[in-house]
């Protein structure tokens, strides 16, 4: 049946049964005819017939797409993008009666309601925008909701990279949740998940909010420290993936926000999948309770390129290496340890002697406090 006489019977025999739009009518025969617009070929199939009522199908819904385009175009003038996608939700009633029509005129092949609505407003939005569609990956997706005639848009997350460097004690590495919502998001934090800026985490993702606006930040640090150390040199390296961001530009290179620094900043594909293997530089101040002996001190060096076994309360183990290893003594009761180690040491347990084996203390044999370390180089492998 692509012949158009035999079309334009079936098109009077719709017509006596139900008034269709001319968008509705056209795409029931439209790709038989090879022709791109639906509302073109159905004004002509109905020439001079007159609608007396609602179209069957749509009850008039592609009248009215120009309201959703504007509902499209106010909620993403906001954000910043390139590409987008749509997503639509259409009451069934409509899809029933669309698909009883094409069953009772056994009409195949062609774009059911919801897919030639997404096309129009597709077609509409690209118009009136200039940007492209991406059916895949876009930048943002509406999800236009022609039920309860609302739109809803969501931004794709970008991931950040960068290295801080802190210069000042007594910052935590990372913030606290907002107490309302345990780090889900509420009005009271602004959808942030954090209320408080005051750590690192706090300051770097008070500063990414500024510049890209979304909602929520997750880090994935390459290793920690206590709230008492120091990050000097290149810094510590560190991914963030910020949710719902409204721009996904922007000119990134080095900032200092008062005690933290950030470094390397640049916008990247993806965030790490599998964990990333390190090691740090850190310089360690130890107090002992009873006097140094030298004898012992001498020896630490031999430390080096042994494994160092840390254990869990969870009962895993894993094995840590130290790759180099140099003390300065500064008193009877006082050393100074450098040292770069494998990722993932615990410095403190490993000074303290705390289910990691061996330990400073027990190589040391005398009882050794970690009084404060400092990392001065944090490298990715
Ligand atoms: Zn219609
Ligand atoms: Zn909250």
């Amino acid at each position: 049946m692509s012949n158009y006489s035999e079309i334009t019977s079936i098109v009077n025999s719709i017509l006596k049964k139900y008034d269709l739009c001319d968008q509705c009518l056209g795409r029931l025969f439209s790709k038989q005819l090879h022709l791109s617009s639906n509302k073109f070929l159905g004004k002509k199939l109905k020439k001079n017939y007159i609608s007396k009522s609602k179209c069957y199908v749509c009850k008039d819904l592609f009248c009215n797409l120009d309201h959703f385009l504007k509902l499209m175009l106010d909620l993403s003038s906001n954000y910043e993008f390139q590409t987008y996608g749509v997503g639509i939700i259409i009451k069934p009633s409509i899809v029933d009666r669309d698909d009883f029509i094409r069953s009772k005129y056994k009409l195949k092949g062609i774009d059911s309601i919801k897919t030639d609505i997404s096309k129009e407003l597709i077609k509409l939005f690209t118009k009136k925008t200039q940007k492209t569609l991406d059916s895949f990956d876009p930048e943002i997706t509406f999800t236009v909701n022609l039920k309860d005639e609302s739109c809803q848009l969501h931004s794709k997350s970008i991931t950040i990279f960068g290295k801080y460097v802190k210069s000042e004690r007594g910052y935590a590495q990372k913030q606290t949740s907002c107490d309302n919502c345990s780090g889900m998001g509420c009005r009271v934090c602004d959808f942030h998940g954090i209320s408080e800026f005051d750590s690192v985490e706090g300051i770097i993702s008070q500063y990414i909010f500024k510049k890209f606006g979304g909602t929520t930040t997750k880090f994935t640090w390459i290793g920690g420290e206590d709230n008492s150390s120091l990050v000097l040199g290149d810094g510590r390296p560190f991914f963030v993936k910020l949710q719902h961001p409204n721009k996904r530009k922007s000119r990134l290179t080095s900032t200092n926000l008062n005690s933290v620094k950030l470094k390397n900043l640049k916008i990247i594909d993806k965030f790490p999948k599998k964990p990333i293997s390190f090691s740090s530089s850190v310089k360690i101040k130890i107090s002992s309770k009873t006097t140094l002996d030298t004898h012992y001190l001498r020896k630490l060096k031999n430390m080096c390129n042994a494994p160092v076994m840390v254990y869990e309360k969870s009962g895993k183990c894993f094995e840590k290496q130290i790759f180099s290893l140099n003390y300065k003594k500064i008193s009877s009761h006082t050393f100074s340890l450098f040292m770069k180690v494998e990722g993932g040491l615990p410095i403190r347990r490993f000074i303290e002697g705390g289910d990691v084996s061996p330990n400073i203390s027990e190589f040391l044999n005398c009882e050794c406090k970690c009084d404060v370390f400092d990392f001065h180089g944090v490298d990715i492998h």
